[in-house]
């Protein structure tokens, strides 16, 4: 699968790499926003056994490393990454446990589990994750979910893998909030989540449809990573965003979006730069009419986010 560039830096060892790879990859097209320059080297672990030997070889080069799900919540370099990136797209699996709990690989899309898990059994909760783009790692890293809950309320455990091996963690309230965990330490991977949900009284599909529905008359259809910021404590950033004037404002190929302020699309081939330029605009704007610092909630890959 080498692709034979001249330009390929060969990392040490590539030979001894035990799982599928790409040098060179290009990240725009594995991610929503269609940006991102090129990943030095791409891995694509296909089963747990592949991604635990993957990540111990990623872990172990001198060079930076990046997890990719569904890449729909970051905004990557136009240089790309000059280190190893896993992505995790190949490593696919749902088990059935029985008594309602269901393992599930990392690299499941999420939108998968909530039709083929919950929706088939009508187990409650559907509206904390409809319309979530993006695997379940990817999720359960965020704690992605809406305002009717979030991913890691379904959790019983998790899998991860680091330095020293696997380690299982206890799912617990105090581990997550709002679009974070703490569980995860440095150099650990999600593997996979095991699930425990609960029969519902209510109709789930007719929630889930509901749902889509609504995603479809507020949210603009597009390349984008969803909302760019966390909403603060009492309050939204696209209401802060739309009361600074800055509904429709562009870059470039970007704009911040007229539909729903807090998403900023990638309308026509939009650079990286496109894209954080509006987010630093927006920043500062929020900061200097309302005191409130804007948290991003996408990631931002090889870039800073300095306010100049
Ligand atoms: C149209 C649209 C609507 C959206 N709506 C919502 C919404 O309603 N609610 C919401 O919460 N989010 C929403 N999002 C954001 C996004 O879908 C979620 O954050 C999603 O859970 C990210 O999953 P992913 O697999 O795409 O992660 P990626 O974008 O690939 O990665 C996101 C982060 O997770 C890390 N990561 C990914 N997999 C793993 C793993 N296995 N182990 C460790 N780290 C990992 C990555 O390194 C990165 O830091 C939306 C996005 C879009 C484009």
């Amino acid at each position: 699968m080498k692709t034979g560039d001249e330009t390929t830096i060969p990392l040490p060892g590539t030979g001894a790499i035990p799982c599928p790879f790409r040098e060179n990859w290009l990240l725009a097209p594995a991610t929503r926003y269609r940006i991102g320059g090129p990943a030095r080297l791409a891995l694509f672990p296909r089963s747990t056994e592949e991604l635990q030997a993957a990540w111990a070889w990623a872990v172990g080069q001198p060079v930076p490393r990046l997890i990719l799900g569904g890449g729909s919540n970051v905004l990557i370099s136009d240089a790309g990454f000059p280190g190893v990136v896993l992505v995790t797209t190949e490593l696919r699996g749902i088990r059935d446990r029985g008594n309602h709990r269901f393992l599930v690989s990392a690299g499941e899309p999420l939108d998968r589990l909530v039709r083929e898990v919950m929706l088939r059994n009508n187990y409650a909760g559907v509206g904390a994750l409809t319309g979530i783009p993006g695997t379940v790692g990817g999720a359960v890293f965020m704690n992605a979910g809406t305002v009717n809950g979030a991913i890691c309320d379904f959790l019983e455990s998790v899998l991860l893998f680091g330095p020293s091996g696997p380690r299982t963690v206890t799912m617990e309230p105090s581990l997550y909030g709002y679009r974070q965990q703490s569980f995860l330490m440095p150099d650990e991977i999600i593997a996979e989540g095991s699930f425990h949900f609960t029969p519902a009284s209510e109709n789930q599909q007719e929630i889930y449809d509901h749902y889509i529905q609504r995603r479809k008359e507020k949210q603009p259809g597009g390349w984008c990573c969803g909302s760019v910021f966390k909403n603060p404590p009492g309050d939204h950033a696209g209401r802060l965003i739309e009361s600074c004037g800055l509904k429709g404002v562009r870059r470039g190929g970007a704009v911040i979006s007229p539909v729903h302020t807090n998403f900023i699309m990638n309308e026509h081939q939009a650079t990286c730069r496109d894209v954080l330029y509006l987010i630093r605009l927006i920043r500062r704007t929020v900061r200097d009419r309302y005191g409130i610092e804007l948290e991003p909630e996408v990631r931002i890959i090889g870039e800073t986010l300095d306010l100049d």
